[in-house]
């Protein structure tokens, strides 16, 4: 039964490890994307401290897989 298991666990983390090299850039979840986060005054917008204002993140696994960017 454990064999399986490592199995479907081997295949989700190989088909991971393709899309973090592949698309190792992800869309930012805070700031969606843009880089901007509208400020607490609803007025303005500030620079999202997450992405840094790129809006896009290196996934967490990218870092792991694909270190030659
Ligand atoms: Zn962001």
């Amino acid at each position: 039964v454990t064999g399986d298991g490592a199995l479907v666990v081997a295949t989700l983390a190989g088909g991971y490890a393709a899309v973090c090299t592949r698309w190792p850039l992800a869309k930012c979840r805070p700031c969606h994307g843009s880089g901007k986060l509208p400020s607490p005054t609803g007025r303005a917008h500030r620079r999202c401290r997450r992405c840094q204002g790129h809006g896009d993140r290196l996934r967490f696994g990218a870092r792991l897989f694909g270190g030659k960017r």
